[in-house]
């Protein structure tokens, strides 16, 4: 990712080391289809099919960076969509688990990360609503499709000091991170913004 997009995302606030440095090295413009592939680096959502969207950077950022993430953590992610915002993730902790509900987004995903050498991230198809209780408690679970209220079965398997990063509502959505502590639930509400809806019997 160009230097200039990255001097932006300081610019608007982003000043995690770690996390500008993962979203100057992963390209991504390999997560994007062909045709938009002259606005990778333009900080903006681009479309890739099946009514979902690849996240604006400065959105990736600003959830990969409010995760707090730690080298030996384990990360879920809700919304697999291209593998860009997993690939991101996947450089700055050990293991990342993603869900991706429309099945030929989830094949797409696996292959592109794979082709790309992200080997510590593992994709299935499914509804992320479930979250994926074989290998919780995770350390951070991230949501990239809309909810209008966070999925009981997620904060069940947040471990006990994780952070928990969510889209929250229908038509107004705000960005909510919920923290587990000791002492039990802390919800903060941050930045207004528009996901594609969460599609799930359970809604
Ligand atoms: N994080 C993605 C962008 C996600 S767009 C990236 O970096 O490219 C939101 C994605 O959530 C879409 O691909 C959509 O199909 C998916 N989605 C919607 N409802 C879901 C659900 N219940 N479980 C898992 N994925 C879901």
């Amino acid at each position: 990712m160009g230097e200039e997009l990255i001097e932006e995302l300081v610019a608007m606030g982003i000043w995690d080391r770690e996390v500008l440095e993962v979203m100057s090295e992963v390209p991504r413009e390999e997560f994007v289809p062909e045709e938009q592939k002259s606005w990778a680096y333009e900080n903006r959502p681009l479309p890739i099919g099946f009514g979902a969207t690849i996240s604006q950077p400065y959105i990736v950022a600003f959830m990969t960076q409010a995760l707090r993430l730690k080298p030996n953590h384990r990360v879920l992610e809700i919304g697999t969509g291209s593998g860009y915002q997993a690939a991101i993730l996947s450089q700055l902790v050990s293991k990342v688990y993603s869900i991706e509900n429309e099945p030929h987004l989830a094949v797409e995903a696996t292959k592109r990360l794979r082709r790309l050498g992200y080997s510590n991230v593992r994709v299935k198809a499914g509804d992320g609503y479930e979250g994926w209780a074989e290998h919780s408690p995770y350390d951070g679970i991230i949501v990239t499709a809309a909810a209008p209220q966070i999925p009981h079965p997620l904060i069940i398997q947040l471990k006990k000091g994780g952070r928990l990063v969510i889209p929250v509502g229908r038509d107004e959505q705000r960005l909510q991170i919920l923290q587990k502590t000791s002492n039990g639930l802390q919800l903060e509400g941050t930045l207004s913004v528009s996901f594609v809806p969460m599609r799930s019997d359970y809604l």
